[in-house]
């Protein structure tokens, strides 16, 4: 165990978005020290209201610590933060653990990881699922790409964050599985959310349709907990007008990463893509905002207002 090691109770977090917001006011709420860095300076005033220490740039945030965890939007603003003019790799003390949480390019996280370690520090992927429900409760799922050596040590920082840390295997793995599950939730929603469309015009209520489905073959995540009708699932985000939730805009760019990996692997994948190519068209008009679940409203659109032989929401109950 490094020096490093031992003071990971001070964390530099930077990036305190949606999601990097309450994850650091979990780790103050912890007892760890920590030193955040946002570049909307409205961010970083409402961290510091939770106790997090304001630094005045990255590479000051970075400067104390044993761990810096990053939390940003994509792979270009973690390859700069990390490398970039003023990056953190060149500020760290040596040995410190750069963890990094943001949904970003399988490719991307191991050149990141690979650039830490060049410059004498350790290195894990662990991007997030549960959203900014999961964050601000501290019950995201971790998936973690390191060496196994690394895994106590990263365990315990992510711990009050999470309520599961998943190793998945060795530098890009958390990322790899990350866009693997995305992939079977984007293509699964619009699954569903045709099938309820197809039932609404054969005159099936949703109700009927649910009762089968969330029972037998046709059951997944998409059906029971984020069903994309009102009333089956109340807690679901069809219930208010599909507030997000999982925004549309956020499932396009995790499609995006997959058809990046799929090419880069020559994976002969046909819904995949098409899926992508649905919620991007969706994302792009008035949908990016709203939960992807919304997808439906697009499937009804274009299947027209008569269907037939009759149905339709209305006649189906919805
Ligand atoms: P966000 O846009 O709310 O937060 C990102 C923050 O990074 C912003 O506040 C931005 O100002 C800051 N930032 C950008 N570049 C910076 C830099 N160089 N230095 C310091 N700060 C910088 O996004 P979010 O919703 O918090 O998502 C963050 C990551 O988590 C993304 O990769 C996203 O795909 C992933 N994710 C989000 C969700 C979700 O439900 N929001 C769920 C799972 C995963």
């Amino acid at each position: 165990m490094t020096g490093a090691a031992q003071d990971t109770k001070d964390v530099a977090f930077i990036g305190l978005g949606n999601m990097g917001g309450p994850m650091a006011a979990n780790l103050v709420a912890a007892g760890y020290a920590v030193t955040g860095f946002d570049l909307v300076p409205e961010l970083l005033a409402r961290a510091e209201e939770g106790g997090v220490r304001p630094a005045g740039s990255a590479a000051e945030a970075v400067a104390g610590a044993g761990t810096v965890i990053t939390m940003l939007p994509g792979g270009r603003h973690v390859l700069e933060c990390y490398r970039g003019e003023g990056g953190v790799l060149a500020a760290a003390r040596p040995g410190t653990l750069f963890i990094d949480c943001s949904t970003i390019d399988v490719a991307d996280a191991r050149a990141a990881a690979e650039a830490a370690v060049a410059a004498g520090h350790r290195a894990a992927d662990a991007p997030v699922s549960g959203g900014v429900v999961g964050a601000t409760a501290g019950k995201l799922t971790f998936m973690v790409g390191t060496d196994e050596a690394l895994l106590p040590e990263v365990e315990r920082v992510l711990e009050p964050m999470g309520a599961r840390v998943v190793h998945c295997g060795a530098s890009g793995a958390g990322q790899a599985a990350k866009v693997c599950n995305n992939m079977i939730l984007g293509v699964s929603m619009i699954a569903v959310s045709e099938a309820f469309v197809l039932g609404e015009r054969l005159g099936l209520s949703h109700q009927a349709l649910f009762d089968v489905a969330s029972t037998a073959s046709g059951q997944c995540w998409a059906l029971t907990t984020n069903c994309p009708v009102p009333g089956p699932v109340p807690a679901s985000p069809a219930n208010r007008d599909y507030a997000a939730g999982f925004a549309a805009a956020l499932m396009s760019k995790d499609l995006g990463l997959a058809v990046e990996a799929l090419k880069a692997t020559g994976t002969a994948a046909e819904l995949g893509p098409h899926a992508a190519g649905l919620y991007a068209a969706f994302a792009e008009g008035e949908g990016g905002g709203r939960d992807f679940s919304a997808i439906i409203n697009a499937i009804r659109e274009r299947s027209g207002a008569e269907a037939p032989g009759g149905g339709g929401p209305e006649q189906a109950g919805a």
